[in-house]
């Protein structure tokens, strides 16, 4: 082939990954192989003699664009500790200080920008030069202060992490799984939908200030500041003391919550951190010490295709058990069809398997000079449940039958979960079971069971069936916000759903979805789902049912000076936006995310947006709107009237 040409249909392949991990944070290749397919594009670049221009930077978002005051470079890396003497080395020619040996964080890297002790921006590493602005996602970081003490400028740097625990617990409740915790990370900061921020439990660990200190002086300060440093650091007299701690580490590592990757080795002293300088990509005042991936080999017997609650089918891989990093594996998702056909697996191949902490363990790549006999992954065309024709949808095959027994099982499952209406007794077993005995199939008919219905099935005795029966009937009574949960409309998460619960059924039944993109804490896509969720006729009887057995759908009194009035907030005020949005909710007022009729406030701070504008006009029409400075808003809270 052609180098233009090749070089194009890389250029292209790239983009689309991008896309798959920026945009749909549903990546089909590992970080590795989307390394190789960057290098191949560059080489190809260079041989051409064409300008190498940066991967990934390209990409499309809507985000704004901030550039870096100091830009955020990525640290060259070393394999063994040949490469990390080498390393000290050089250091030694120029500086006598110590080094700080500090966990490598497998995570998303953050700016995050104080003036005056306020946090006012966040931004993304980007292409190192030019970040993201994700603010309003990393407010939502419990373990990011949003004021400290200290006056002036202050830029930290950090890493944003997912916890192992958090991960897997994301990966068991949503249907499109995550590869590992930094992709779930790196996927929940770059959406839009904040609220997702807050479920995923996000933690951001800083590692770097932006100034004066020395290296672990600034870790100290950062702690004393309410940040959250690792404790996973060391301050080393010599190259031979961080080898020790390398060494520690890589035995303590499996147990940590977090995924560590590496060690970090940085010159302690910032005056000879400047001293030595940078390359053009790199400082050489620090490297990255990479542990090797734990891998092992082994068989896949067979791949199977589960279908989820939402149609989608995943393809699992059923492998000869083998032990991994501490525990026995003997299953391996697929993520999707694609990822067999990239990988070229078939039934009866050698595999690597890789995996590091808990997370689930990943196919890396067959063996193929220990093929022999194997077997043609045949994919299916039709729902291994029901049998219905399988859709595509973007890398995924889905079953669009909503009589779908596997999806039905799965649905009531969810339902009678401790996320969803907690029936205490009734776990995924016990649905699954009294769905096989025909005695369930919608949840509406949980609370038709009688005790004769369920009696002389194995577990249940007159005991147990009246144990049952009051959780039953006890869960009837809960929040509207988690029967809302508990129905598994796609993409309707915990928190979005306590958004939704805002408005009664009578209304969420009729609304379009501009009106519940509208609002506050709910995203496009759930709204979409929302109402492709109501319109159905189906659904909607399901809800009249639900009422009619005494289900709460009674939306929650809210009390306070603000009750039952909205709010949209324009302009910079005397407080980050949040503090005074969830003072606004303390107070009784609901937050709308845009200006529309339902509008009652507008308060309008500093260089207010465009949302000024439209509410002046529709002001003018005559619409009932008003529009308030900060200080009548606390008025109003403080008394009710203006
Ligand atoms: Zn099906």
């Amino acid at each position: 082939m052609e180098l233009e040409k090749e070089l194009e249909l890389l250029k292209k392949e790239i983009e689309r990954h991008n896309y798959l991990y920026y945009v749909l944070q549903e990546p089909e290749i590992s970080d590795e192989d989307y390394d190789m397919l960057v290098k191949k594009a560059e080489k190809i670049e260079r041989k051409l003699g064409i300008d190498t221009i940066t991967f990934g930077s390209s990409l499309s978002s809507s985000f704004k664009k901030v550039a870096h005051t100091v830009p955020m470079l990525s640290l060259s890396n070393s394999y063994n500790f040949d490469e990390l003497r080498k390393f000290d080395e050089r250091v030694k020619k120029v500086s006598n200080s110590s080094y700080v040996a500090e966990a490598k964080l497998d995570g998303f890297s953050i700016s995050l920008i104080y003036s005056d002790g306020v946090l006012t921006k966040a931004l993304t590493r980007g292409d190192g030069n030019i970040g993201e602005d994700v603010t309003s996602n990393v407010y939502e970081i419990e373990n990011v202060p949003k004021k400290i003490n200290k006056q002036g400028n202050l830029e930290v740097r950090g890493e944003i992490l997912m916890s192992i625990k958090s991960f897997n617990k994301l990966n068991s409740i949503s249907e499109k799984k995550f590869a590992n915790p930094r992709n779930a990370a790196a996927g929940t900061i770059r959406q839009l939908d904040s609220n997702k921020v807050k479920e995923r439990n996000l933690e951001c660990f800083v590692y770097q200030m932006v100034g004066k200190h020395n290296q672990i002086d600034s870790l100290n300060l950062l702690k004393e500041l309410g940040f959250t440093v690792s404790e996973e650091v060391r301050e080393c007299k010599s190259i031979d003391e961080v080898i020790d701690f390398i060494e520690q580490l890589k035995e303590k590592k499996s147990q940590l919550p977090y995924q560590i990757d590496g060690v970090v080795v940085k010159v302690n002293s910032y005056v000879d951190q400047n001293r030595l300088g940078l390359t053009n990509k790199s400082p050489r005042w620090a490297i990255a010490f990479k542990y090797p991936g734990v891998q092992v080999v082994t068989k896949v017997e067979d791949v199977v295709f589960q279908i989820g609650r939402t149609g989608i089918v995943t393809p699992v891989a059923h492998l000869e058990p083998v032990l991994l990093d501490g525990s026995t594996i003997s299953r391996a998702t697929l993520h999707n069809v694609n990822e067999i056909r990239r990988k070229d697996i078939r039934k009866g191949d050698y595999v690597f398997l890789e995996k590091g902490g808990d997370v689930i363990p990943k196919v890396v790549k067959v063996i193929e000079s220990r093929r022999s006999e194997v077997e043609e992954i045949v994919v299916p065309e039709e729902c291994p449940s029901c049998k219905s024709l399988l859709e595509e949808d973007g890398a995924f095959l889905v079953c669009k039958n909503d009589h779908c027994e596997a999806q039905l099982k799965k649905k009531l499952a969810l339902f009678v979960s401790k996320e969803g209406m907690n029936i205490e007794g009734f776990g995924p077993a016990i649905s699954s079971k009294f769905f096989d005995l025909g005695i369930i199939k919608y949840p509406e008919d949980i609370y038709n069971i009688r005790a004769e219905d369920i009696k002389g099935i194995e577990g249940f005795g007159d005991k147990a069936i009246s144990n049952l029966l009051n959780s039953i009937e006890r869960s009837k009574k809960n929040d509207y916000s988690k029967l809302l949960f508990s129905l598994g409309i796609r993409h309707l998460g915990k928190y979005s759903a306590k958004s939704l619960s805002r408005i009664s059924i009578d209304s969420l039944l009729n609304m379009s979805k501009e009106e519940i993109a509208n609002i506050d804490g709910i995203g496009e896509k759930t709204a979409e789902s929302v109402v492709a969720f109501f319109s159905n006729k189906e659904n909607s009887d399901r809800i009249s049912c639900l009422r009619e057995l005494g289900l709460n759908f009674d939306v929650k009194e809210r009390k306070g000076s603000l009750k039952g009035q909205t709010f949209l907030i324009t302009g910079a005020l005397s407080k980050p936006r949040d503090e005074i949005k969830r003072e606004i909710e303390l107070n009784g007022g609901s937050m709308l995310s845009n200006v529309s009729k339902r509008l009652d406030y507008l308060i309008v701070g500093e260089k207010p947006g465009s949302k000024y504008g439209k509410a002046l006009k529709l002001a003018e029409k005559g619409i009932e709107l008003k529009i308030l400075n900060e200080k009548e808003l606390y008025s109003l809270i403080n008394s009710g009237h203006l």
